[in-house]
């Protein structure tokens, strides 16, 4: 390693401090002390190109935010149990980003706490405890939901309510949407024998963790009906492909055709202020509510909502879902053709300014690993997914601009060199 005296000395009292299940990105840590637009500097001013960020969907530092943020925050910060302007603004304006009959929103702090309130809903309504996830899903921190993030590995806590499917192969072409409906009905078989009834399925709608697989539009919708059909609600996880991420819709279920039961949204909300959310079908949650009550003492305050307002707004001013597109189709059609150049590039996946790279190889997880670090050293910041680890994971902010491009493709190009 060609740490620094200094960076050297911070990890082992981050090892000593943090303790044993945090991991680091790189071989060679990275130690960023400023964000601006999509460029992150580390301590001596050296730029690296953020290509993985979604939490810093309109930019690291968005001044609009920042404002935001810091006006709220100056005059008042309170929950939701007073009577509050933001809150109620905010929820009329973001809902109609939402087909009908979405129409009621809860606030969180995270996508773990949307995605665990979701199930609390799910369980009330249908009766069930049964839940359908994808074999390299991750949903969540709690106990819950490791139980429903496969990803997590073998160490994650097993709960017999927890069923998975295959995830999409990306091989099936126009097949995609039978085959995973087929698998959903094998699933539901065997709840069934169980004696477990159905609770819900949850699908991350641009599959991040399994490997990025986008097309063809609508395959989900096949499976979510056979689930629906057997008394399971839909909840569509938004926490990664949500917020104008895939280019053509501001959430990923809509190009899946389908209207979910629960929408769970997190990461870019708040461009990294902690603010997240489930919005729910009236009809689903009513007798939620009905029995009990929810209160989450930081979920929607008011700070959180005028960091999520300022972030909405700039979406749709700085037209980011537009942008998304064009930039994400420009940059798919580049590493097309630097795909024919060689041998390296199987697969390219994605929709807007989410893409996943497949590598080929004998060892395709070791070449995704060498990729990504080479790319460190070219000042380029992205990661793998999938379960085979052999995906490169393109995911920037989406203020990701021409120049960014050209920066990606000329450090993609000699990375693959170097390795
Ligand atoms: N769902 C998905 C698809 C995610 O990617 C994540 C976070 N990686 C979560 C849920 C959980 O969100 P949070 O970390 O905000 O709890």
């Amino acid at each position: 390693a060609i740490l620094s005296a200094g960076d050297e000395a911070l990890l082992q009292r981050r090892t000593d401090t943090l303790g044993p299940a945090y991991r680091l990105f790189y071989e060679e840590p990275f130690h960023p002390v400023r964000g601006e637009g999509v460029w992150l500097y580390d301590e001596e001013g050296t730029a690296y190109l953020d290509a993985y960020n979604n939490v810093a969907c309109v930019g690291h530092c968005h001044p609009r935010v920042v404002e935001a943020m810091a006006r709220q925050a100056s005059m008042l910060t309170t929950h939701t149990r007073y009577l509050q302007n933001n809150i109620v603004d905010f929820a009329e304006d973001f809902l109609a980003s939402f087909p009908d009959p979405l129409s009621h929103i809860m606030f969180t702090c995270t996508g773990s706490e949307a995605n665990d309130l979701a199930l609390r809903i799910a369980r009330v309504k249908t009766g069930g405890t049964g839940v359908i996830v994808t074999e390299n899903a991750y949903h969540g921190v709690t106990i819950a939901l490791a139980a429903m993030s496969p990803s997590l590995g073998a160490g994650a806590p097993k709960d017999e309510n927890v069923f998975t499917i295959p995830a999409p192969t990306g091989q099936h072409g126009e097949q995609e949407g039978e085959i995973m409906r087929a698998n959903v009905e094998k699933a539901l078989a065997t709840m069934a024998e169980r004696g477990i009834k159905p609770a819900a399925l949850y699908v991350d709608t641009i599959f991040s963790s399994d490997g990025i697989f986008s097309h063809p539009k609508g395959f989900l919708k096949p499976a979510v009906d056979a689930f629906r059909a057997a008394g399971g609600l839909f909840v569509a996880d938004e926490v990664q492909p949500g917020f104008a991420r895939t280019g053509e819709e501001m959430w990923g279920f809509i190009r899946h055709g389908v209207v979910p039961d629960m929408v769970s949204m997190g990461k870019p909300m708040g461009n990294g202020y902690p603010v997240a959310a489930l919005v729910v079908r009236p009809d689903v949650v009513a007798e939620f509510g009905e029995r009990t009550r929810y209160f989450n003492t930081f979920g929607g305050n008011t700070t959180a909502i005028a960091t999520a307002q300022a972030v909405w707004d700039i979406i749709r001013d700085e037209g980011l879902l537009n942008k998304t597109l064009e930039t994400g189709s420009a940059f798919r059609a580049d590493l097309e053709s630097l795909a024919r150049e060689g041998d390296v590039i199987c697969d390219i996946r994605g929709s807007g300014l989410f893409i996943g790279v497949q590598i080929a190889g004998d060892d395709p997880r070791g070449r995704t690993a060498r990729l990504v670090n080479a790319l460190k050293k070219k000042r380029i910041l992205i990661s793998a997914s999938g379960p085979g680890g052999d995906v490169l994971k393109i995911r920037p902010p989406l203020a990701f601009g021409a120049d960014a491009l050209d920066f990606f493709m000329s450090g993609l190009r000699e990375a693959i060199k170097d390795i």
